[in-house]
């Protein structure tokens, strides 16, 4: 199983359900960098360092130690060999998230570690910069949006029950995170070259994981 299937898309552009569905029907690994960038700002935030200082951040960026389990049915990530599935999703990570992601050094001990985990290959892996750094040569690179108000009230619906708030602050959040994302020096998120543009404003979930296996079908021998 040599596929890589490279999954990139703003916040709340569904990539996280669509991409465990998609390996879990094929038979393959599942990786979300996007935790990985959450449990290194989670080790930051709880290592008193100051997130907004990016020498800091550099200096301590080869510290944490974080291991991603790659079951789709139940991914998995560890920091320090302590769970941290929970403590990455909270408001706290998501706010300063944006800003650890922007530090090169960051970005290049991740990247190594994703490149690790990827190894051979029967992975589909999602995140910002999948297609345009971590694997360009990926024979599937699927670029999911859809708009601002569906993907904040996607978005809104996965937070209910854990943590109540507006869908105008969950728009307003992931507005401010995507500028942020984009607008970055290093590996600003955004549509790779080669890659295919999915909106899924119009259709469910179970629309565009059919439209992904079509491409994969179509890609990957
Ligand atoms: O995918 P998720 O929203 O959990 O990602 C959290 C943050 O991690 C993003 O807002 C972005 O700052 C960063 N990220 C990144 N590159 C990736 C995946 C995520 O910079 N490949």
């Amino acid at each position: 199983a040599t596929a890589v299937v490279a999954i990139d898309g703003p916040s709340g552009s569904g990539k996280s359900s669509v991409s465990r569905a998609v390996a879990a029907r094929l038979g393959l690994r599942y990786l979300d960098t996007g935790a990985m960038y959450r449990a290194m700002t989670w080790w930051m935030l709880t290592n008193g360092v100051d997130i907004h200082d990016p020498a800091a951040v550099a200096a301590a960026s080869d510290k944490p130690q974080i291991v991603s389990g790659t079951a789709p049915d139940g991914p998995t990530i560890t920091v320090d060999g302590r769970d941290a599935a929970g403590p990455i999703r909270t408001d706290e990570v998501t706010k300063a998230v944006s800003a650890v992601s922007a530090v090169p050094e960051v970005r290049t001990r991740l990247v190594d570690l994703q490149r690790a985990v990827i190894g051979a290959g029967g992975i589909v892996v999602e995140g910002r910069d999948i297609a345009s750094v971590v694997a360009p040569d990926a024979p599937v690179k699927v670029y999911l949006t859809a708009s601002e108000a569906a993907r904040a009230a996607r978005r809104n619906a996965e937070l209910t029950g854990t943590q109540a708030t507006s869908v105008e602050d969950t728009r307003a959040d992931l507005a401010r995170r995507d500028a942020l994302d984009s607008g970055r020096a290093v590996a600003p998120a955004g549509m790779a070259e080669g890659a295919i543009l999915v909106d899924t404003t119009e259709l469910n979930r179970e629309q565009v994981v059919d439209h992904l296996l079509a491409l994969v079908a179509e890609h990957v021998r």
